[in-house]
């Protein structure tokens, strides 16, 4: 295990959440419930993911169904890498269209994650590696292991792949630098929460009120973030079953939910003690 991507000499980082939304995503389709039909744009989750701006490299963790029409609300120019936190179709199934950044960059776009996610990888996108015929429009993908507890070099910044579990599924999270992403998760091993020491502010999966085997709920996605010690939490990946403002209004302080267009910003930081503790700002978010 090496030492984590600290907050110590870190990069300034720019987070925005591309979606907010369990699987199905919110509103889920045909339902009529309380939150699917609501006026509030924070209750309209596209399915979970984020984009994040360190230095100069831009950087997406996940690339469900949606990552298209996420980014072509928040349009980015260049695209550097994708990490993916695991292989369920809500972080994955949009990795086709990566085609445009492998078109308009002239490159493969290097995509890192564990060995078997890879060899999903290989196998859900075995036309990508194995093309029936020239000229077909295939991305261009470079598939990269990665090891949690390893930090690595992710197109020139440190990344520390984290493993969490989702139900029995050992999945990835990532520190970067003040901030940790963590989504899907149901448990955070010991050796894991070594990692996230220092950690400023934490997006954690939680997708509803009710227990469920394989995510933390609110609840317990709140004692977890909690016993990180961790200055602010954001919820993400909810259930339809969760309404932004109601829920909001139970939680303590330092709880948020995420929402659709959020965008948290870290300033830089060089030698401990010369700048102090990294300070978190929630910009304002266009939702
Ligand atoms: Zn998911
Ligand atoms: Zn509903
Ligand atoms: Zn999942």
């Amino acid at each position: 295990m090496t030492s984590p991507a600290s907050t110590q000499d870190y990069p300034a980082v720019k987070v925005t959440v591309l979606g907010s939304g369990t699987s199905m995503g919110v509103p889920v389709i045909g339902c009529k419930c309380k939150v699917c039909t609501s006026t509030d744009p924070r209750n309209t989750r596209l399915r979970s993911s984020i984009k994040l701006t360190i230095g100069e490299r831009t950087i997406l963790v996940d690339c469900g169904v949606d990552m298209r029409h996420q980014l072509l609300r928040r349009p980015i120019d260049h695209l550097d890498a994708v990490l993916i936190t695991h292989t369920h179709a809500d972080h994955l199934h949009g990795l086709d269209d990566l085609r445009a950044f492998c078109y308009f960059q002239r490159q493969c776009m290097p995509i890192y994650t564990t060995r078997p996610f890879i060899e999903d990888i290989n196998v859900r996108f075995a036309y990508a590696f194995n093309p029936p015929q020239m000229g077909g429009g295939v991305p261009l993908l470079d598939l990269i292991e990665i090891t949690p507890g390893q930090t690595a070099d992710i197109a020139g910044v440190p990344v520390t792949p984290l493993q969490i579990m989702h139900g029995r599924l050992p999945i990835l999270g990532f520190r970067f630098g003040p901030f940790a992403y963590l989504t899907d998760c149901s448990a955070i091993p010991d050796e894991t929460a070594e990692l996230l020491a220092g950690v400023d502010t934490i997006i954690l999966s939680a997708l509803r009120e009710k227990e469920h085997p394989t995510h933390f709920n609110i609840a317990q996605a709140t004692e977890a973030a909690e016993k990180l010690g961790v200055k602010k939490a954001y919820l993400i990946h909810m259930a339809h079953d969760v309404d932004h403002a109601e829920t909001e209004a139970r939680l303590p302080d330092w709880v948020r939910l995420a929402y659709d267009g959020l965008d948290l910003e870290f300033e830089a930081t060089q030698g401990a003690g010369t700048t102090g503790a990294p300070g978190a700002s929630e910009a304002a978010g266009d939702a």
